[in-house]
């Protein structure tokens, strides 16, 4: 079974995948207190028990991630950039990669370097208003030379075969995309950065060739490395039904540039658990299980209560979707108004580090 990175399918089948994939289930035993943790959007790992431990003896690890510079940022990138700011406050040396090579050279779409980087002040505008801090972003276009050699250095490293039998096709663009990607995850252990040390990056199962190959490769190359641990989140999906969250059909996804009309119509169109009739709701209850605007407050609203509230009524018949979703427009919001207004200070950060230099 080959899993397309660049699919925009949902994923559904874990169990095929645990399987399949040979990944370990994520154990309580890692007792990070934290929602992505309690509420079961982390599923599975490699090797993470090893960035567990550097955690709990206050050692320090990598941790590491990025985003593609091809599109407006969604609230699906938000759950990535949460996962790196609560790494980052365990304690983690901090890269977080503004992949605007790999946004243009991967996506048809982007036609030259011009609209990657443009692309890429969003989206690092929309990163710093999350909680990064500037010391701890890269710019793949903005390293330097010791970064390029390494990435050459990858391609000795892999063949042919290899890329096909993972990705299922050798499309150029995405052949060197995926190299930046390996010597993003590993240039930070080199001895110019910060040597030999575990690392952590948070992907969704789909990105899962990418994790295995980068594994293989630190394996290949001459230097001292640790094996990269990876831990896997179940992706937001989208919000009509069998979708992921995909700034290329913005009607999935809430962008975080949405204003309150827009956000409004989304919801009011979306995918919900809820039954055909009112009267049906109020008596069978509705399947938040399948429900998109309850999976927006089980991502992304910090308070367990209020989450569990909409579960546990909504199983009831005791809330109905109108209102729900009224709820989910109102959260969504004041969230979004609260980011947007910090965005105007992060904007010009955004456009001097990517437009310097
Ligand atoms: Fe979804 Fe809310 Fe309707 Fe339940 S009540 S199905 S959680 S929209």
């Amino acid at each position: 079974m080959i899993i397309d990175p660049w699919g925009s399918l949902e994923l559904s089948d874990y169990e095929k995948l645990f399987k399949e994939f040979g990944l370990e289930r994520f154990s309580t035993k890692f007792n990070l207190k934290h929602r992505f943790f309690d509420r079961n959007i982390v599923i599975a790992h490699r090797d993470f028990q090893k960035v567990f431990i550097r955690i709990k003896r206050k050692k320090p690890f990598i941790n590491i991630t990025g985003i593609a510079s091809s599109g407006p940022l969604h609230l699906g990138h938000k759950t990535i950039i949460d996962f790196f700011i609560l790494f980052k406050k365990l304690g983690g040396k901090n890269y977080f990669g503004i992949a605007n090579i790999d946004g243009y050279v991967s996506r048809p779409k982007i036609k030259d370097m011009e609209n990657a980087n443009l692309w890429a002040i969003e989206n690092l505008a929309h990163a710093l208003a999350l909680g990064l801090d500037k010391k701890d972003i890269f710019i793949q276009s903005k390293q330097n030379q010791r970064y390029y050699t390494f990435t050459f250095e990858i391609s000795k490293k892999i063949t042919e075969n290899v890329f096909k039998s993972a990705y299922g096709h050798l499309d150029l663009g995405k052949v060197s995309a995926n190299l930046l990607q390996y010597a993003d995850i590993l240039h930070p252990q080199l001895k110019e950065y910060e040597g030999e040390m575990p690392s952590i990056t948070v992907i969704g199962l789909e990105q899962d060739p990418h994790a295995k190959l980068t594994r293989d490769i630190a394996r290949r190359l001459p230097y001292p490395m640790e094996l990269p641990s990876f831990i896997y989140t179940k992706h937001q999906s989208g919000l009509q039904k069998g979708t992921k969250m995909s700034s290329s059909e913005p009607d999935t996804a809430i962008l975080l540039s949405d204003k309150p009309a827009e956000v409004s119509r989304k919801i009011a169109r979306s995918f919900t658990g809820g039954k055909d009739t009112i009267e049906q709701q109020k008596k069978l209850g509705g399947n938040p299980d399948i429900c998109k605007v309850y999976e927006l407050f089980k991502y992304h609203h910090e308070d367990d209560k209020v989450v569990e509230r909409v579960y546990t009524k909504c199983k009831k018949g005791k809330l109905l979707c109108g209102e729900c979703k009224q709820l989910c427009v109102n959260f969504l919001n004041k969230f979004l108004k609260s980011h947007q207004k910090k965005l105007q200070k992060t904007q010009k950060i955004a456009e001097r580090l990517i437009k310097t230099l």
